[in-house]
């Protein structure tokens, strides 16, 4: 069983919005309906205060609260790849998995009338491709691949760079690992 896995190194990125673009072209989705979003934050206090951007999609959660409260099922954890996806005909437009999501990720689709977000392009993968935003990515920021497999690209870039994950104390043990 594979653990799929991403790393952003945020000393890479760019900030182009290319990944938020190769996302919404490659599902051919309006602009703003992207599986990514870059997102700007504070940290620190006055007067030594930065602004970040940091690009943020669906975490992939090994413990997702979005999964619990899904009352149809079709929000699901696909044990093959470890990733949290979304079967689109079962899902009823209720957004209460967009409630539950501490992390923003996930969106209501107005025209299909279901909840849309990042799928690690687990199509892509499974024919041997990286995901549209680590391929299209200018700045070689990201970094794809299976995190149980220790001498994956990924899992060696993160042991390296000592990678941390958003907001740990909520438990939601996200897949997705930034280098700040
Ligand atoms: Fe679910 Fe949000 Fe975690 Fe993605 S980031 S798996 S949508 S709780
Ligand atoms: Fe499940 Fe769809 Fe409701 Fe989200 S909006 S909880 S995916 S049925």
């Amino acid at each position: 069983m594979a653990h799929y896995g991403m790393l952003v190194d945020l000393t890479m990125c760019a900030q182009c919005s290319g990944c938020t673009v190769a996302c919404e072209t490659l599902y051919g989705r309006p602009p703003g309906e992207s599986g990514v979003h870059l997102r700007s934050y504070e940290r620190g206090a006055f007067p030594s205060v930065k602004r970040i951007t940091l690009p943020v999609q669906c975490m992939q959660c090994q413990n997702p609260p979005c999964v619990e409260v899904c009352p149809t099922g079709a929000t699901y954890q696909d044990k093959a790849t470890g990733t949290v996806q979304i079967d689109q005909s079962r899902c009823v437009g209720c957004r209460y998995c967009m409630t539950a999501c501490p992390y923003g990720a996930r969106q209501f689709d107005p025209t299909s009338g279901v909840v849309i977000k990042c799928t690690f392009c687990i199509q892509r993968v499974a024919d041997g491709k990286d995901p549209a935003c680590v391929q299209t990515c200018i700045g070689h920021a990201r970094t794809f691949g299976d995190l149980n497999d220790p001498t994956s690209d990924v899992s060696v870039a993160i042991a390296e760079r000592h990678a941390i994950r958003l907001n740990p104390e909520l438990g939601t043990q996200p897949s997705v690992y930034y280098v700040f």
